[in-house]
């Protein structure tokens, strides 16, 4: 019988869709016996919790199928997965309106002070509403770094909420990604990063972490932004370099951020405390960008229905 490791917590609704398939034994998550998958697992369902390295894979001789809810895949040791013959599946596209939903739900919060001016009025301050002047996105710029699944549905969201103009950067996507479809998004595209930092109120970051978007806003980036502008990173941590972030806030060179992806997540006052959310205008959240209870159940059922596909063929 098929064995199968739930390594990271599972919607409730994918979780019964496996234990009531036959021929199928499934270890969950809060079983301790999970901790020897790779004595016998032929199966991993995981999230972006845990992390399999090379010397996991390797060690993992039954193992042939990785299956993680979500797209980011750099939780996974690819090349060693390759390597060792193991198929890696994740689930593109379910999770997109959530994250956008969030990214524009953030974008509004940092502009019109939301989180800060609630966490006045619980330290017990009398809040004086000319002084609590925010700012309105409404017809602004937003600039749209990564126009894949994501990028696209935050670009539609803010076309029809704010009414402003979309500005793109993806020197991957296929030129003819936008052109001549139904689904085709008003947008502005540029061939260079740094066109779109300059003219964007709202500059949202949708890239994979790769080598080539780790640290790609850095201080020179920053510096290139305009002073109202608002960086929000529901990417991943390591595509902005925190240290020069937190510089460029404190020099007032951008007018607030918003991350849900950061160095380290979760992020608690521990680490952050002092840098970045000592900064009012700063909204720091735990990679919550696909935690709704609707793409939860979807998407976790999503991978159940690709496993037990992969599992019968
Ligand atoms: P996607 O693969 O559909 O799109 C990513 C886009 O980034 C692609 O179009 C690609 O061409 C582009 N890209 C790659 N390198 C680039 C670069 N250097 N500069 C500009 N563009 C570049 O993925 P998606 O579903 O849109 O997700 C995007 C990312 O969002 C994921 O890789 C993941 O890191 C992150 N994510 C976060 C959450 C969250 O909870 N906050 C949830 C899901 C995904």
């Amino acid at each position: 019988m098929a064995k199968l490791y739930v390594l990271d917590p599972y919607h409730p609704d994918a979780l019964s869709k496996l234990l009531s398939t036959p021929n199928l034994t499934t270890i969950l998550p809060n079983d301790p016996a999970k901790q020897q998958w790779k004595d016998d697992a032929v199966a991993i369902m995981l999230r972006s919790e845990t992390r399999l390295t090379e010397a996991d894979i390797a060690a993992a001789k039954n193992l042939k199928f990785i299956l993680k809810q979500g797209v980011g895949v750099d939780n996974i040791d690819l090349d060693a997965a390759k390597k060792y013959g193991i198929q890696v599946f994740n689930t593109p596209a379910l999770n997109s309106e959530a994250v956008a939903e969030l990214s524009i739900a953030l974008a509004l919060a940092v502009a019109r002070r939301v989180t800060e001016i609630d966490r006045r009025i619980r330290a017990g301050e009398k809040i004086v509403r000319s002084k609590m002047l925010g700012r309105s996105l409404f017809r602004k710029a937003i600039g749209i770094v990564g126009m894949g699944n994501i990028g696209r549905v935050v670009a539609k969201k803010w076309i029809g909420a704010m009414e402003g103009n979309v500005i793109a950067y993806d020197p991957y996507a296929p030129e003819d990604a936008w052109k001549n479809n139904s689904d085709t998004i008003a947008h502005t595209r540029v061939y260079q990063v740094e066109e779109l930092l300059s003219a964007s109120d709202v500059v949202s970051l949708h890239v994979p972490l790769t080598s080539s978007t780790r640290g790609l806003i850095g201080s020179e980036q920053l510096k290139i932004m305009k002073k109202e502008a608002i960086l929000l990173n529901c990417a991943r941590g390591g595509v902005v370099d925190e240290k020069a972030l937190l510089e460029a806030l404190k020099t007032g060179e951008i007018g607030g951020v918003a991350l849900d992806a950061s160095d380290v997540e979760p992020p608690t006052v521990e680490v952050y405390g002092e840098g970045l959310l000592s900064c009012d205008n700063v909204i720091m959240t735990p990679h919550i960008g696909a935690s709704t209870m609707e793409n939860q159940s979807a998407s976790g059922i999503a991978v159940v229905d690709t496993l037990l596909k992969v599992l019968g063929g």
